[in-house]
């Protein structure tokens, strides 16, 4: 079984505290994995107005936010000013470039692509993009070659930017295997590797899952014999679920799981890009997540 490992780093905090702790253990274990940033202003904070969505305070109560979070990141934006992130952390994000890891773009500001990503016109959603290519730049000194989008939100719009950007590939989506995402018979350039499994958050404080020592072995249990491809975050993977992701990882490994490298992965497909089906990209609900989130239609 193969599984590839997608880091999402949303907040300042996570990007601080986080990031390293998951590069050591990774390169403790000679696990590649993909770390994708969030470059802009941490307006996390503002995302507290999520609270009057349905479905969000059941969320609330389950995966206990302020521990995860602090009190600090969901006041950034708010009460407190929304630190720069890039500005801040350049050098964090530079060395797991150096340490021989995969770096791409989350976001430039994470709440006001996940929230409001499909309010905004082409030009915005462009404008918002680039703001991220050029950080990127001023960190890595090369273009991004990959994103994947804060929420699993993507639409015509930012797949026409990520096409334009040239990237290599993209992971926005949820779904089964590699494709190339079409919307309203538009067929986007840039193939989409899908996050297969369940995320953490949507696991923690299920009633299965009460003692959270069952996850490592659940999710071993739901792997496919294909690419499996986790999306994990360094605020929660990387911080306050340290213990139980090392547990995960030391059981996958025990269990002979090969990890692979997002990008070389995506490489070797393009050698041949035949054999990459062309799929929906439609906009759906996924269990324990509220919202519609891009998925991998027929
Ligand atoms: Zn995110």
């Amino acid at each position: 079984m193969k599984l590839a490992i997608k880091v999402d780093v949303d907040t300042d905090q996570g990007t601080a505290n986080g990031v390293l702790p998951l590069g050591k253990l990774f390169k403790e274990y000679q696990i590649p994995a993909t770390f994708l940033f969030s470059f802009g202003p941490d307006n996390t904070g503002k995302a507290i107005c999520r609270i009057f969505r349905p479905g969000f305070f059941k969320k609330v109560a389950r995966t206990k936010v302020t521990q995860v979070y602090g009190w600090k990141t969901l006041l950034s934006g708010t009460l407190l000013p929304a630190p720069h992130i890039a500005k801040r952390h350049a050098k964090i994000m530079r060395q797991m470039r150096d340490d021989g890891f995969e770096v791409g773009i989350h976001c430039y500001d994470h709440f006001r692509w996940q929230d409001y990503v499909h309010q905004m016109t082409p030009a915005e959603v462009d404008q918002e993009f680039q703001k991220a290519i050029t950080e990127f730049q001023k960190i890595f000194g090369e273009k991004p070659q990959t994103a994947g989008a804060p929420g699993w939100q993507a639409n015509t719009n930012s797949l026409t930017t990520y096409d334009r950007a040239n990237l290599l590939y993209a992971s926005d989506t949820r779904g089964h295997s590699p494709f190339f995402p079409r919307i309203n018979n538009i067929v986007f350039k840039t193939p989409q590797i899908p996050t297969t499994l369940p995320t953490l958050d949507e696991l923690l404080g299920l009633p299965e899952f009460l003692d959270e020592s069952a996850i490592p072995n659940h999710y071993l249990s739901i792997m496919k014999n294909t690419l499996n491809v986790l999306t994990i975050h360094a605020e929660l993977e990387g911080s306050a679920k340290f213990k139980l992701f090392n547990a995960f990882i030391e059981k996958a490994l025990a269990s002979g799981m090969e990890f692979v490298s997002l990008k070389e992965y995506a490489s070797s497909l393009l050698k041949d890009p035949h054999s990459i089906p062309i799929c929906e990209l439609i906009q759906s609900s996924i269990p324990n997540r509220s919202g519609l989130l891009a998925c991998q239609g027929l």
